[in-house]
């Protein structure tokens, strides 16, 4: 009378008796005792299980409850397990001890030694056992994909003909409130005819499990249009797998693995040549707000629209995605979005003070020479190219890429006069254009009015993604630590190219790095390239 959930997740009392009869190991001829037990599942396998108490941990619980020898049969590297004193069972891989031949083994390795012993001396063989269980995918509901059968009294149940599909469901079925399902109060769609015998027939009234549908909807949006079958077999071939599939973490059970084994049906039936939809499954966080999952029936959502209105869908948007990275769950804070509001203002700012003299200019390529701000300037753009491309193509840590604005803006702020004056003033066109395209997905309608007011005609949705020229993109100078017996007391900025000897006289000289040398001798100092200078002294 247990619940057979609780019992397969392991959460009931383990009980059992010894049914007095034993059988034989017939890897090592030993007697073991025979036990049922209320934790060994009938559904499960074959529903007898060979015990492994040290090494399984609910046949551990039981074997202490009962007294039962605990015998190590794999050790951890590096352990040495006593099944007398074990105080949990050991399920990890290791080495196999107290199991004769196969003694010295990897664990993973024995069991396939293993098999293949007791398929030779014909004692059992190799299988796959899943936990999947039959899905029953009928509701009793009006909402669902009629399923397409009749009965007849003299045929019984005949499926509804392909030239008859689809069978659609009745407009005027009656919302009654009262349960039931409405589809058996509609005789219309309740009397039919058998397609056999043209006799009268009664339709199936059951609806689909919407997990049906779910299951594989995906592969019709590649051919809409197409009116003699689901999908078509060339444009799927095309499209799929999925690359990406981002979703709530709850769908990975339900939703994800129905699609799954229905691929794999698919994929059975010569369909598709697949058997996975999806290449990649990216959860998203959650939005929380005051400490809580933001919902409906907490009362703490915020509408979109109150904030649109204040502060435009555009900030609305880049503040989302510059919260915290998309796997995390973000903290909604209202007053932050101020912050992502000021970053719009300020880009629109330096466009709105350059765009009409730019505009008139005549476009050119970046001249030779640049001064010292252009080129810095130069680097610090494609540095952000690199970066927020990075960021959104490797990781999807557009939060980053947020971050990698504001750094852009900070740097346009500190050389904006000295860039727009003279030939650093296509530098400063290049960092506006790119600086627009860069931002156009996370704010695409400011990013639009911007691009336009540059003097361009054509949307920059028509504009490829920015490349990023990565010799620009490299810094003249590296920061290095300087470490005085083995702590770092100092850091220094050294040119790219700087040669050894160079850089040892630029870390002995550090002010803070003089500090620990005064009155010491220097035995050693070695530069470990981009990264260090160790100096040993006494
Ligand atoms: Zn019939």
């Amino acid at each position: 009378g247990q619940d057979r959930r609780a019992r397969q997740a392991g959460q009931v009392e383990k009980e059992g008796v010894f049914t007095g009869r034993h059988a034989t190991n017939p890897f090592s001829g030993e007697r073991i005792p025979i036990w049922v037990g209320n934790f060994v599942l009938m559904g499960y396998g074959t529903g007898a299980i060979m015990a492994v108490p040290a090494h399984d941990q609910r046949d551990f619980e039981f074997a202490r409850k009962y007294g039962l020898p605990v015998r190590v049969v794999i050790q951890p590297d590096g352990q040495a397990l006593d099944g007398a004193t074990m105080p949990a069972a050991y399920e990890g891989p290791g080495k196999l001890v107290n199991s004769g031949p196969f003694d010295g083994l990897d664990s993973e390795e024995a069991i396939r030694r293993m098999t293949s012993h007791a398929e030779t001396h014909g004692v059992g063989k190799g299988t796959v056992t899943y936990r999947l269980k039959d899905w029953l995918i009928s509701r009793q509901r009006y909402w669902g994909t009629p399923i397409p059968v009749v009965y007849c009294e003299k045929d019984g149940v005949v499926g509804v003909p392909e030239k008859d599909l689809p069978v659609a469901l009745p407009p005027d079925a009656p919302f009654t409130g009262e349960g039931g399902n409405p589809l058996e109060k509609v005789a219309a769609f309740v009397q039919a005819r058998c397609p056999r015998c043209g006799g009268p027939a009664r339709r199936e009234t059951d609806t689909m499990d919407t997990f049906v549908d779910s299951s594989w909807y995906f592969y019709r949006y590649v051919s809409p249009h197409k009116s003699d079958g689901p999908f078509d077999e060339a444009a799927v071939r095309y499209w799929f797998p999925i690359d990406l599939y981002v979703g709530g973490i709850e769908h990975a059970i339900l939703h994800l693995i129905y699609s799954r084994f229905w691929t794999k049906v698919m994929r059975d039936l010569g369909l598709v040549p697949f058997a996975e939809p999806v290449t990649r499954l990216f959860p998203q966080g959650m939005v929380h707000k005051g400490g809580e999952v933001m919902s409906k029936s907490r009362g703490n959502t915020v509408a979109p629209d109150d904030v649109v209105k204040e502060y435009g869908a555009d900030t609305l948007r880049l503040y989302i995605l510059s919260v915290a990275p998309p796997e995390l769950h973000m903290e909604w804070s209202t007053e932050n979005i101020a912050g992502s509001h000021r970053l719009v203002q300020r880009v629109w700012r330096f466009v709105d003070r350059h765009a009409g003299a730019l505009a008139k200019e005549p476009r050119g390529p970046l001249p030779a020479e640049l001064t010292e701000p252009a080129r810095a300037l130069h680097r610090k753009v494609h540095q952000t190219i690199l970066k927020v491309t990075e960021e959104i193509e490797e990781r999807f840590h557009l939060n980053n890429a947020v971050a990698a604005f504001h750094e852009l803006t900070n740097e346009m702020g500190r050389l904006e006069l000295d860039v727009i004056q003279g030939p650093g003033r296509a530098v400063w066109r290049e960092t506006l254009e790119t600086l627009v395209l860069l931002m156009s997905p996370f704010t695409p309608h400011v990013a639009e009015e911007m691009w336009q007011r540059l003097g361009h005609t054509e949307s920059l949705v028509a504009q490829p993604w920015p490349v990023a020229d990565a010799e620009a993109a490299r810094e003249d100078a590296v920061e290095l630590a300087v470490q005085v017996n083995g702590k770092v007391r100092g850091r220094i900025m050294v040119p790219r190219e700087a040669a050894e000897a160079e850089i040892r006289r630029l870390a002995l000289e550090e002010p803070k790095v003089r500090e620990h040398l005064d009155g010491k001798q220097v035995l050693k100092a070695v530069v470990v390239p981009g990264r260090l200078v160790s100096l040993v002294v006494r």
